[in-house]
């Protein structure tokens, strides 16, 4: 992999780009439905709630997801990018080309993921 890591950052680019537009147009749904709710009765009200509920969620999903491409990317900046942030050592190539903002190597995720 070539020090300036010009793929996965062109990568982690294309993606926090997508979440942005994804979190704005999500925001937009979720404002929907709150305005709806003062109008509605109780029953689609329920609905209503149920809906906002699943729009947080998939907003928080994607909030957590830009946040760690956002890391990933401060990473590159900064010159530690591929190094595990558990115990320091070097990511594979596979492990970042499948997830270029993978923050541990695959045994201290493992471990993050038993404890
Ligand atoms: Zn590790």
């Amino acid at each position: 992999m070539s020090a300036d890591h010009a793929e996965p950052r062109a990568r982690l680019e294309a993606e926090l780009h997508g979440l942005r537009e994804a979190i704005d147009a999500g925001g937009e749904s979720a404002a929907t439905v709150e305005l709806d709710q003062t109008r509605v009765g109780r029953l689609s009200r329920m609905d209503a709630m149920q809906q906002q509920a699943m729009a947080q969620g998939t907003r928080s999903r994607l909030d957590i997801r830009r946040r760690k491409v956002e890391a990933a990317l401060a990473r590159i900046t900064a010159g530690t990018y591929g190094l595990c942030c558990e115990c320091g050592l070097r990511l594979s190539d596979e492990r970042l080309s499948a997830d270029p903002a993978a923050v541990f190597c695959a045994d201290c995720a493992a471990e993050r993921e038993l404890g």
